[in-house]
């Protein structure tokens, strides 16, 4: 155990109380009275009940926000700033108690709930309040005489925000900072599987002073809850992240009323070493593309394409890492890789490998379960696998590698954009032009060279192909979060 005792005692106890959701400022059961039960991925137990939202509290969330919304909007941007920058700090202050949360909730390691979900959630917050009082339009030269005329910038309105369970916090922050920031109000429904986080955070922002009912939380399901926020006639935007295959009934749900969508969708990112590169460096970096956070990352470097000289070599070096990843409970110090986050998680991956293997693809390192309680799968690597393979079409979301030889560059770039998604990928090489060639090539909303994963707040993120519409982080979430207004005033 790696967590002061003391918090987790205190984490305990607040967890003994069922979670209400928050609406309008006020915390209230869901209409219906259900609760639903939420669970810990390293025990498969019981953690928390949390109430149930559905149709009707989605109604009543929609109704709260769209009250709050014109005094938020009106209100000066600095003020904007100051509260978002007071969560950024409430947060931090609260960073063990909120890691101890994730991690009992989503199980990935302690450590890593907090030197990565955590600060970068904080992170989050801080860069969006810098962005508060920093939009502008412009004015502009046109072809009409005597003309005056400028372009505005304004907020969306009402925003529905669907979050998976992978980085529940991180991935609340990156939707929520970005639509205060704007001075767009909010209605969160986190993952099913993960809404601890998103409600410890939303009694954050209440003390922080977000205005009642500019952040509104309805935890509860997807086909529920989540139908009926996407689905709802007054609302403006609807941010998801997700699978491609919800995002795609996001969008028919969207129709209604033509409301904005934006979607980061689902991934099978290549990740690709040639012969030259720094080997040592390329092996450790494959291992922890695909391994770290179980997997269970949309941009997991899970198709591995190495050049055939250095396969053998590769495909070796990256299952030696496999065997020697420490897996356990997050809550144990020194574990590297936790379970994965559900029993529907780890069922659909063990079936992949199965199905894997039943295709003729053979297992290097892993395959199996781990232990006889909790979600705990082993690291695995699929070598003898076929381009036409379920394990190298779909995502997994889980800790399965397949890795496959090539000869050329060009082979290599046809191979890696034979797929549906488009999210990310990586190169490893020593060659400066070859880097560059195949960052060009690679239809990829993110590259990487010689690293993975690495993404900052300044920088866009998202998806070309079915891993996406739209870019969020930088001063592209701005613009998700913005519509423009021209004005002409005859002069
Ligand atoms: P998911 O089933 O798509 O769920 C994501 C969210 O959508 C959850 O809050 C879910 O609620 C909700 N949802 C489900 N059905 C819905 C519906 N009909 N209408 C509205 N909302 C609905 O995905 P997941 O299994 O949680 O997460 C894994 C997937 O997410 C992977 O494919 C992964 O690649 C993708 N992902 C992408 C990114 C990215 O940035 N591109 C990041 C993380 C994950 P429930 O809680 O009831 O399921
Ligand atoms: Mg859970």
């Amino acid at each position: 155990m790696n967590a002061p005792t003391g918090k987790l005692a205190s984490v305990e106890q607040y967890l003994k109380q069922s979670r209400k959701m928050l609406i309008g400022g006020k915390w209230v059961e869901a209409q219906s009275g259900k609760t639903f039960d939420v669970f810990n991925p390293a025990t498969g137990k019981v953690l928390a009940k949390v109430a149930e939202g559905d149709k009707a509290d989605i109604d009543l969330a929609v109704k709260a926000a769209r009250g709050a919304f014109p005094a938020w909007a009106k209100l000066p941007p600095a003020a904007r700033s100051m509260i978002l920058w007071k969560v950024a700090e409430l947060i931090d202050k609260n960073a063990e108690e909120l890691a101890l949360l994730e991690t009992l909730d989503n199980g990935k390691p302690l450590a890593e709930a907090k030197a990565v979900d955590v600060a970068l959630a904080a992170q989050t917050f801080r860069y969006y309040a810098g962005w508060c009082d920093k939009l502008e339009g412009a004015t502009t030269q046109t072809n009409l005489p005597n003309m005056h005329a400028y372009s505005l910038r304004e907020p969306v309105g009402v925003c529905g925000q669907i979050v998976p369970w992978n980085f529940p916090l991180l991935m609340a922050s990156w939707k929520v900072a970005p639509c205060l920031a704007t001075g767009n109000v909010s209605i969160l429904k986190p993952a099913e599987e993960t809404p601890l986080t998103a409600l410890r955070l939303a009694e954050l922002m209440l003390e922080a002073g977000v205005p009642e009912g500019v952040f509104n939380v309805v935890p509860g399901y997807g086909h529920t809850a989540g139908a009926a926020l996407s689905g709802h006639d007054d609302v403006d935007k609807i941010a998801f992240t997700g699978s491609t295959e919800v995002g795609k009934l996001i969008v028919q749900a969207a129709s209604g009323n033509l409301k904005k969508v934006s979607l980061e969708l689902g991934g099978k990112s290549p990740n690709i070493v040639f012969a030259d590169a720094d080997l040592d460096a390329a092996v450790a970096g494959s291992a922890n593309a695909i391994f770290w956070n179980c997997g269970q990352v949309c941009v997991a470097g899970s198709r591995l394409y190495a050049e055939k000289k250095v396969f053998d070599k590769v495909v070796e070096g990256v299952s030696e890492a496999a065997k020697k990843i420490k897996v356990g409970s997050g809550m144990d110090a020194g574990t590297q890789m936790g379970p994965v986050v559900s029993t529907t998680q780890f069922d659909r991956v063990t079936k992949m490998i199965e199905a894997g293997i039943a295709e003729g693809a053979k297992v290097a390192t892993g395959g199996k379960r781990m232990g006889s309680e909790g979600y705990f799968i082993e690291p695995t690597v699929l070598v003898d696998v076929k381009e036409n393979m379920r394990v190298v079409r779909e995502e997994i979301f889980g800790p399965v590698l397949v890795a496959q030889p090539i000869d050329s560059i060009e082979e290599v770039a046809r191979v890696a954009n034979d797929s549906p998604y488009g999210l990310a990928a990586s190169v490893w090489t020593r060659d400066i032009s070859k880097a560059h060639q195949m960052a060009a090539a690679l239809k990829a909303g993110t590259v990487w060279i010689n690293t993975h994963g690495m993404l900052d707040t300044n920088m866009p993120f998202g998806g070309y192909k079915q891993s996406g519409w739209g870019r969020e982080y930088g001063k592209e979430s701005i613009e998700l979060y913005t519509q423009m207004k021209s004005v002409f005033a005859q002069l």
